[in-house]
């Protein structure tokens, strides 16, 4: 705390269900604010049909993820519907160093190990304006066979009990109305007194 943080980058952590819409709000928060840095996360599950390695993942063997867990070099990791998902440290830290904002798109319980090491992270829940929705908006993606969309759904309702972690909480609705809210987490997070 005090003067000296001003010149480190805030840590920006967002968790929500899937389906409450976190990867249509990253992209259009990439679109609005692009001095904000976006972690490329490493996961053993299968790239999507657009999906381009070392843009929307890095896409890694579950030998090769293991390493990286026993080489200490991720952040944060957590297994997501029989998938590992996890943040390389080293991007995030440096850049955070040079003073610039990092956003994590992740998942809850790795929030969780980020809260234990960066206390001063802003954690923000992005919510789905319904259950009804939330299970629309992953029956429509259509990327995803009936068992996974079940144990997605299962997975979601465990996340929606972990809101109390997080900092804000903000309802997608209208995708730029979200980040405009998001935005305005953020200007006040810059703004807070203990920074100066
Ligand atoms: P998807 O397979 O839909 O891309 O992602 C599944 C879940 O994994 C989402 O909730 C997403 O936020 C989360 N996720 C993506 N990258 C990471 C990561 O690096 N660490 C953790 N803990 N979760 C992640």
């Amino acid at each position: 705390m005090g003067i000296t943080d001003k010149s480190k980058g805030l840590l920006i952590v967002l968790s929500g269900p899937s389906g409450a819409g976190k990867g249509t709000v990253c992209s259009a928060l990439r679109n609005r604010l692009p001095d904000l840095t976006y972690s490329v996360s490493a996961t053993t599950r299968q790239p999507r049909e657009g999906e381009v390695n070392g843009v929307n993942y890095f896409f890694k063997s579950h030998a090769e993820f293991e390493r990286m867990i026993e080489e200490g070099k991720l952040l944060e990791w957590a297994k997501y519907v029989n998938n590992y998902y996890g943040t390389p440290r080293e991007f995030v830290e440096e850049k955070l160093e040079e003073g610039k904002d990092v956003l994590l798109e992740i998942e809850v319980q790795g929030a969780r190990q980020v809260k234990e090491q960066f206390p001063q992270g802003v954690f923000i829940f992005l919510l789905p304006p319904s259950m009804q929705e939330l299970r629309e908006r992953i029956r429509n993606r259509g990327t995803e066979t009936e068992e996974s969309l079940h144990n997605r759904m299962k997975a979601a309702e465990n996340e929606l009990k972990q809101v109390e972690y997080y900092d804000y909480v903000v309802v997608n609705d209208v995708v730029e109305d979200a980040c405009d809210r998001i935005r305005a987490i953020l200007v006040a997070e810059h703004s807070r007194k203990d920074r100066f």
